[in-house]
């Protein structure tokens, strides 16, 4: 039996699952993973061979090929290494959101990324955030959360990041490809995003930052009685 905690959190993109995953998990002392880099890292290795991540017989092809790793820094951050080059940066692009999405469609992608997955919140107590962490990876979670906000606020919170980050971006690209993002993520026949029936629903709309952490943290507590 895994003696480990786990808590499973899933939703839409720019819900705020990152962030938040990322403050509660140093709150907890868990660790964070932070499995969209992962497929990110999978998108990565199909832009640079210029394949189209919906072809699915030359992503598949591509998986013995490339290798992904996930370590923590010294900075304790998750970093995504391919084919031993750090990756964590170059993932962050809105072209590599878009290939992630497709990549991620082809239930061949998802099996090879399960292990990585799995075997981290077998050996540590994790805070983990995707879109089927509650349903698929770990459905047996100790605590499952499902975390929304309404597209608009969640372009909002996506455009000011990548601002911040210093890319050149619009909104309305930011909301188109969001928008994008949800629909390929909700229909896809494989592991589609959905709140696994056992999951507590958090929606974040009309909630700050701070706000969002402070609900997070309760159902954390509560639930393993910290
Ligand atoms: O979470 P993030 O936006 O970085 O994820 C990038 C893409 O990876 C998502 O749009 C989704 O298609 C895919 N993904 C997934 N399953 C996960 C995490 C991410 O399919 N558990």
């Amino acid at each position: 039996m895994n003696s480990k905690k786990s808590v499973a959190i899933d939703g839409p993109s720019g819900a705020g699952k990152s962030t938040i995953a990322r403050r509660v998990s140093e709150e907890f002392g868990f660790i964070y993973v932070d499995t969209g880099a992962i497929y990110r890292t999978v998108g990565l290795a199909a832009a640079l061979r210029k394949l189209d991540p919906k072809d699915k017989a030359a992503v598949v092809a591509m998986l013995p090929e490339i290798s992904i790793r996930l370590a923590y820094g010294e900075d304790g951050l998750q970093h995504m290494y391919l084919d031993g080059e750090d990756v964590t940066s170059r993932i962050r692009t809105p072209e590599i959101s878009l290939y992630a999405s497709g990549v991620s469609a082809h239930p061949e992608v998802r099996a090879y990324l399960m292990e990585m997955q799995r075997s981290l919140a077998r050996e540590n107590d994790v805070v983990m955030d995707g879109r089927d962490i509650g349903t698929v990876v770990l459905p047996d979670a100790g605590l499952k959360i499902f975390l929304t906000a309404s597209p608009e606020a969640r372009a909002r919170r996506r455009y000011s990041e990548l601002v911040a980050k210093g890319q050149d971006v619009q909104y309305e690209d930011v909301l188109r490809d969001l928008t994008v993002r949800d629909e390929n993520d909700s229909t896809r026949a494989a592991a589609p995003l959905k709140a696994a029936e056992d999951a507590l629903l958090l929606d974040t709309t009309e909630m700050d930052f701070e706000e969002s952490c402070r609900a997070v943290a309760e159902m954390i507590r509560e639930r393993f009685c910290l």
